[in-house]
């Protein structure tokens, strides 16, 4: 990596958070009321490395391997790595070794799985439940009408801390129906912080990427997940890394 690749990587982090703030602002809120989560996914940790030197703490991975092979390449940095990506079962173990917090939990034998291992490490997880937003049959998460009766069955795991909501909207040119995806998000989040046994701990509103972010801090988001603004266009297709996305 060059000199002129890090200034790069500094000024667009710079750019993002800016526009964090601006949408922040438009929103009636503070810049610090949104947590940039910077997706790191197929970045090369010596490009990743050019961010936290421009300050940046919290790093998001979609994939168990790939999170884990680039949290020990920089390991003693001063940095919080969020998995937000689809998790399986059998992956809990290797999840654990490098995430300090799961945004995508999705389902009961996974809230069931995280919580074992957890407890045998004697440590707790903050959570974000994932919520299928947009009703695409090939995406991940509850659907909408199953998230009350999940957070009650969350109060057995006394490991996992649910912290909120994440939501990945529609992929569509449409701003008005990606709007529609977020407000259903906030919608869930303002009925489970009245009713849900959790409350208002479930404040977190983790939705908007490189091309909604602002949109999304628009409507309420308290955390924001980008990656390409940051590092430029990704290698692979978003296909590979969201099998629901293939289509
Ligand atoms: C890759 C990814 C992002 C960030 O997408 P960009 O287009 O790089 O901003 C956000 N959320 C999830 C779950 C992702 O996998």
């Amino acid at each position: 990596m060059t000199d002129t690749d890090a200034a790069g990587i500094a000024q667009r982090l710079d750019q993002v958070r800016a526009r964090i703030a601006d949408a922040a602002a438009r929103s009636g809120r503070p810049a610090e009321a949104v947590r940039l989560v910077l997706v790191t996914k197929t970045v090369e940790p010596e490009r990743v490395r050019a961010a936290i030197r421009a300050g940046q703490a919290e790093l998001g991975e979609n994939k168990v391997q790939e999170g884990r092979r680039k949290a020990e390449a920089l390991a003693g940095e001063p940095v919080r790595w969020s998995m937000i990506g689809h998790l399986q079962s059998n992956k809990v173990k290797d999840a654990l070794r490098f995430a300090d917090e799961l945004q995508s939990l999705d389902r009961a034998s996974l809230a069931e799985a995280l919580d074992r291992r957890l407890q045998t490490l004697g440590r707790g997880l903050d959570v974000l439940v994932q919520v299928n937003s947009s009703g695409e049959a090939s995406k991940y998460g509850l659907p909408p009408e199953d998230v009350a009766g999940f957070l009650r069955q969350l109060t057995a795991h006394t490991a996992l801390r649910p912290r909120g909501f994440m939501t990945l909207a529609r992929f569509t040119p449409d701003r008005e129906e990606v709007r529609r995806c977020f407000r259903v998000l906030r919608a869930i989040r303002d009925r489970a912080m009245e009713e849900a046994p959790q409350g208002t701990a479930l404040a977190d509103l983790s939705m908007g990427m490189s091309g909604d972010y602002e949109l999304a801090i628009e409507e309420g988001a308290t955390i924001v997940r980008v990656g390409q603004a940051v590092f430029g266009p990704r290698p692979l297709p978003d296909s590979h890394y969201w099998p629901e996305a293939a289509a």
